[in-house]
């Protein structure tokens, strides 16, 4: 029998190829691949052509400002060499982010260290491969990079002071405050530093778009205090913040028109100010899903899967297994991902997540969703509404790109999950018109092909073809 991806949270829903363009199709075939070999792995499926998509759609939008990836959102070498090939900037918050950009020959010119609290030894790094464009936002840091780097170009990051609602709030680690502009900057002339530019941070995941005009407003203050110095001021970073899945509460579209309504305003085109932005999981919230696999099941009370099992000391203990004949049977299931692993976002990043299992059956019964390790805090979901589902049964969560995989931990023993790439032949030979196109005489039309990164993951190649309509990664 076909089942149907069904969302656990609304009445059954099946969710359609046009909302998610195959996407059931390519986890079902994986999964009969994976369990044709006897394993029982989450996995992740990356859409390269998601990020393409994004791509395009920033340029076409936002074509004053040139995206420089924020690579902590997601350090996949898929992603990051995609982004490579697309002529993307970066942004870099340490050392081995840094690293990891320069291995794929990019120029130092193309990457920003925003991260205005740097390491020493990393501030040296820097100097020494040419990436001299950094945030700061604070005396000691002024101090640092005048004693390891005077000679680099100086973006200063101010603190949005306008209040919105935000993912992830940055504000109450990073930002000088508008007070402060003016003191900061006198001590970067007083040590004859470069300061070229400012930046900020809305709040990662902003959920109003009128941040972006307030900031852009503020920046303008803090650029003509830095003028009126001397400071010969060229660069303007409007940072990251721009959601990345369909539900976000506010879309692209909305925050590109504030944001450009903003910069006209306040820096015209004439002006030829170059603006960046540092977007992370813009590009890559929406290409990854996690499919994970049930491993473990109980059946409990309703009473305990509503939430009774969480409380310390409750009288019924923590799982009362025996049901009276009023009881509406609940589940706990186990998955072989959780919060220790690509679930660390629902901690971190405060995201939430959506799962569908491969069962259409209309009977939806209170569940909870737990990870696998052995700690009671390792909860993925506390309450939903799913078909009963079977031990080996799949579960399957959409917009699992950004801020999950890049913080995933082993913790007790638990692997990370294997990452397959989908690509269509068509983009893939706009993405790599100088390799063999092997696939080709083999590959169906334009159906996606479900890629496996092995070794080579990032380099795309050399390309196998196991299937008619698959290409597979050596
Ligand atoms: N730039 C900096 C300095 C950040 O700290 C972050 C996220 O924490 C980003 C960019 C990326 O933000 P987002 O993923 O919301 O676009």
């Amino acid at each position: 029998m076909k089942h149907h991806l069904t969302a656990a949270t609304s009445a059954v829903k099946v969710i359609q190829d046009a909302v998610m363009p195959n996407i059931s199709e390519m986890v079902e075939s994986k999964i009969v691949e994976l369990e044709a070999k006897g394993s029982d792995e989450a996995f992740f499926i990356c859409d390269v052509g998601d990020i393409v998509n994004k791509v395009s759609k920033w340029r076409e939008l936002l074509p004053r400002v040139a995206p420089f990836y924020a690579v902590k959102c997601n350090t996949d070498e898929t992603v990051v060499k995609t982004l490579v090939d697309l002529g993307l900037g970066f942004d870099c918050a340490s050392k081995g982010e840094i690293a990891q950009i320069l291995r794929h020959d990019v120029s130092p010119s193309r990457i920003i260290y925003a991260n205005p609290c740097k390491q020493r030894s990393f501030v040296k790094y820097a100097a020494k491969h040419g990436v001299d464009l950094m945030t700061f936002d604070n005396e000691a840091e002024l101090v640092k990079i005048k004693d390891l780097f005077p000679s680099a170009r100086l973006v200063l990051r101010i603190l949005p002071t306008t209040q919105v609602q935000v993912q992830c709030e940055l504000g109450n680690k990073f930002g000088c405050h508008p007070d402060n502009v003016l003191q900061l900057l006198l001590k970067a002339q007083e040590l004859d530093l470069n300061v070229v530019g400012i930046s900020f941070h809305v709040g990662s995941g902003v959920e109003e778009a009128k941040a972006f005009y307030h900031a852009v407003r503020q920046a303008r203050d803090a650029w003509e205090l830095a003028t009126e110095l001397g400071f010969d001021m060229t660069l303007l970073d409007v940072g990251g913040g721009f959601p990345g899945q369909k539900s976000a509460p506010v879309t692209f579209e909305e925050i590109a028109d504030v944001l450009n309504a903003a910069l006209d305003l306040y820096f015209p085109e004439e002006s030829e100010v170059e603006v960046i932005a540092e977007p992370g999981r813009y590009f890559v919230a929406s290409a990854f899903s996690l499919t994970c696999n049930i491993i473990a099941k109980r059946s409990v009370a309703r009473d305990v899967a509503d939430g009774n099992a969480f409380e310390v000391g409750s009288p019924d203990g923590y799982h009362k297994q025996v049901l009276t004949k009023n009881d509406e049977p609940s589940f706990m299931y186990y998955l072989n991902d959780g919060l220790y692993g690509s679930f660390n976002s629902l901690m971190y990043d405060h995201a939430k997540v959506d799962p569908c299992v491969l069962n259409d059956s209309p009977c939806l019964f209170t569940s909870s969703v737990w990870g696998p390790t052995c700690d009671g805090l390792d909860c993925i979901m506390k309450e939903c509404r799913l078909p009963e589902m079977e031990v080996g049964q799949w579960m399957f969560f959409p917009d699992m790109g950004a801020y999950t995989m890049c913080a995933g931990s082993t913790f007790n023993g638990m692997p990370r999950p294997a990452c397959f790439y989908v690509c269509t032949a068509k983009l893939w030979r706009e993405l790599r018109p100088e390799e063999e196109p092997v696939q080709e005489k083999r590959h169906c039309g334009e159906f996606p092909a479900l890629m496996q990164a092995g070794q080579n993951a990032g380099t795309f190649g050399p390309i196998n073809c196991c299937a008619d309509e698959e290409l597979v990664l050596a």
